[in-house]
């Protein structure tokens, strides 16, 4: 398939999907600043591994990518430090909320894997022994999108004026002795990294060395190895939509990472990247619409990673 083909399926989609824009789901309404988004939104947009863009709906509106953020953050963890990154982050399903205190109690502060937040925590925490998490996070996604990427101050303030369960989730590993950082400064670092601001159409780019065995999207330089990139994608598939994750596969069968501001990206190896985006969001943190966008995704190309 050209992406000329997959122009018409995106549009399709986009028509399919309208009607039921706003009538479902909720926005996220822990976090005021994403509370007040608008629900009834809908852009999707890809990029092939040889480049070929497709777009529709509101593709280049800037929403809050989440905890899209944490394939980012492992990625920067898996290249400045290797299997060190590993000794305290687990990789299994946590089968519970995205935000859940009770499995850490019972592993001793050690998260299940780096796509819940406690997880993506300890991934920050890491980071600051050999980088700006803040910084890094910024020159890798501008590099990957092509073009300058921002936080959403606003959002992040709000995240931090709110952030009690991380707060919670941040000193409990504290207290395991689990984090080497001051939790303030870790927490603002994890708070920025979720406040940044993209779009469909550059997040389908910044996600493009996921499909190309780890190569930069625009430069063809190694951002990973491909061992390392097939492990985000494996991570994706089994933790990336938190205790969805086994309907995802189960329904669309491609590795995905989604976040409350109600983006999801998606991979197809070897062939392309996708990102769709709605608001409103079902009881599991996961874009409703999005979600079906993914489904309808799937059930018109046939691609699958099975
Ligand atoms: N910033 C959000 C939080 O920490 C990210 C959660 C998400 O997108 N699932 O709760």
């Amino acid at each position: 398939m050209t992406a000329r083909d997959f122009q018409p399926i995106l549009t399709d989609i986009v028509h399919t999907l309208t009607p039921d824009l706003g009538k479902e789901g909720q926005v996220a309404q822990y976090i005021p600043a994403l509370a007040r988004v608008p629900a009834a939104q809908f852009g999707m947009a890809l990029r092939t591994c040889d480049g070929h863009e497709a777009a529709a709906g509101a593709a280049d509106t800037a929403f809050s990518i989440q905890s899209i953020s944490k394939v980012f953050a492992l990625t920067l963890g898996m290249r400045e430090m290797g299997e060190y990154l590993w000794d305290r982050i687990g990789r299994e399903p946590s089968g519970t909320a995205f935000n859940s205190l009770v499995q850490l109690e019972f592993e001793q502060g050690t998260p299940r894997n780096p796509f819940i937040n406690a997880g993506a925590i300890a991934v920050t925490d890491r980071l600051l022994n050999s980088c700006d998490p803040k910084a890094a996070m910024l020159d890798l996604l501008s590099g990957l999108a092509g073009e300058p990427v921002h936080f959403d101050e606003e959002v992040a303030a709000s995240e931090a004026a709110t952030g009690y369960r991380n707060i919670a989730l941040a000193n409990f590993m504290k207290s395991f002795g689990k984090l080497d950082h001051d939790v303030a400064t870790v927490l603002d670092a994890y708070f920025h990294h979720c406040a940044v601001s993209m779009t469909c159409r550059q997040l389908a780019r910044a996600t493009g060395y996921l499909c190309r065995d780890g190569l930069h999207p625009f430069t063809g330089q190694p951002l990973l190895t491909d061992k390392q990139t097939r492990r985000i994608n494996a991570l994706m598939l089994t933790c990336g939509t938190y205790d969805a994750a086994g309907e995802f596969a189960f329904s669309i069968g491609l590795p995905c990472k989604s976040g409350v501001g109600g983006g999801i990206v998606a991979v197809v190896p070897d062939t392309l990247s996708l990102c769709v985006w709605s608001p409103a969001l079902d009881a599991t943190g996961n874009s409703l619409l999005g979600r079906r966008a993914l489904e309808l995704f799937a059930q018109k190309t046939g691609l699958s990673v099975f």
